[in-house]
């Protein structure tokens, strides 16, 4: 089922912007640094048990155990304080991250549509999954940016968004009814942490976690990495559609990100996604994750016909102004899949982008200053 790929190009990582930007990225894969979560998992928290207390009190101990985690980080990554001569506590930001995960499963909010499910009682939100992750493919992928290839890719099943255009159609919106699983296959978190392991030891750069959508899976995501010991950089490829709760629990543990960021307008995004407030949500959570960390992110904007002065020109405005660091993957691969072509209030949408369309987003970010051809 998880094919391995060998393929290698280090060329781009000689590139100077990508050396300056990506620095805890490369550093991590030279072994200067350290992979975020391995610090999570050295960080104490104050307390002995986890059972004792609400959910409110759960998440200001969190609040404070990230300052302990910050601290940690920095000591470690400058080289001020020796990873290896840390002790391993008796409970860690890591695992209170689990336990927090596994309590929202009772009441999902892992996104910003906050089903309310109880996902351990089987019922289903709107990704239609139970507390059980499915995986439909892993493998060293080299379709991705050129400085994350090869990019240990794990597909989960599921999405928090239904678009009419998807190309991940079958995996992400019809990948099974309730009773039956058309694709994939169910996995829990120490098969997860294995397959990294099978990933990484084949040359791996990151652990990249996608789908679908990652944001269901949360929970098997964290508990994984309890299991798993490299130093990989942890990579999130997501909508970034997650409620504050769900960034709360990744944004220490991610290395580096890679956002889609397609639509300005909220009216069109709903239409194309079902996703309300599509703008407001995503903007804050990728501010958050750029702000939080090590900046070191691509953003991906795919052009859409007819929408380069609608959606591409405000949000590379919007890219220039609040995440200056990132790089910006203009894509130009547009096609008109799943419902788009037979939805016929979309027929201007039902064709391949035109060279000019692509190019006039390209020369608005050359006239912005953002950097892209490194990573489209
Ligand atoms: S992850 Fe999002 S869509 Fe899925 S059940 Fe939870 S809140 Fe709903």
């Amino acid at each position: 089922m998880f094919r391995i790929v060998s393929f290698r190009n280090d060329s781009i990582l000689q590139n100077p912007a990508i050396k300056k930007r990506f620095e805890h990225y490369l550093d991590v894969q030279n072994g200067k640094k350290i992979a975020h979560y391995l610090i999570a998992k050295k960080t104490p928290l104050s307390i002995e048990k986890l059972n004792n207390f609400t959910i409110q009190e759960l998440w200001d101990i969190h609040k404070k155990t990230r300052k302990t985690f910050n601290k940690l980080n920095h000591q470690v990554q400058d080289g001020k304080l020796s990873f290896k001569e840390i002790p391993t506590p008796q409970i860690s930001f890591l695992d209170l991250k689990v336990y927090i995960a596994s309590i929202i499963l009772n009441n999902c909010h892992f996104c910003e549509r906050s089903c309310g499910v109880d996902r351990t009682k089987n019922q289903r939100g709107f990704c239609r999954l139970s507390t059980e992750s499915v995986i439909t493919s892993a493998f060293l992928h080299i379709g991705e940016e050129p400085p994350l290839i090869p990019s240990g890719t794990i597909f989960f099943t599921g999405c928090t968004f239904k678009c009419i255009f998807c190309q991940n159609w079958t995996i992400s919106q019809e990948w099974g009814s309730i009773n039956k699983l058309k694709e994939g296959r169910i996995i829990d978190p120490q098969s997860i942490s294995q397959i990294m392991a099978d990933l990484s030891k084949n040359g791996a750069k990151n652990i990249n976690w996608v789908g679908g959508e990652p944001t269901p899976n949360i929970h098997n995501i964290l508990k994984s990495l309890t299991f798993f010991k490299e130093n990989v950089i942890q990579l999130w490829n997501s909508n970034m559609y997650l409620s504050p709760e769900g960034m709360d629990l990744i944004v220490d543990i991610m290395d580096f990100w890679l956002p889609d960021l397609k639509f300005y307008e909220n009216q069109f995004a709903y239409e194309m996604t079902q996703a309300q407030n599509y703008w407001e949500i995503t903007t804050r959570n990728i501010k958050q994750a750029y702000d939080f960390g090590t900046k070191e992110m691509i953003i991906r904007h795919l052009v859409m016909p007819e929408r380069v002065a609608k959606d591409t020109f405000p949000i590379l405005d919007w890219c220039s102004q609040k995440t200056e660091q990132a790089f910006v993957n203009i894509m130009g691969q547009w096609r008109p899949e799943h419902k788009i072509h037979r939805n016929s209030a979309y027929q201007n949408l039902n064709r391949r982008l035109k060279g000019e369309e692509l190019q006039d987003a390209r020369n608005y970010a050359d006239k912005l200053g953002i950097l892209w051809r490194e990573v489209s």
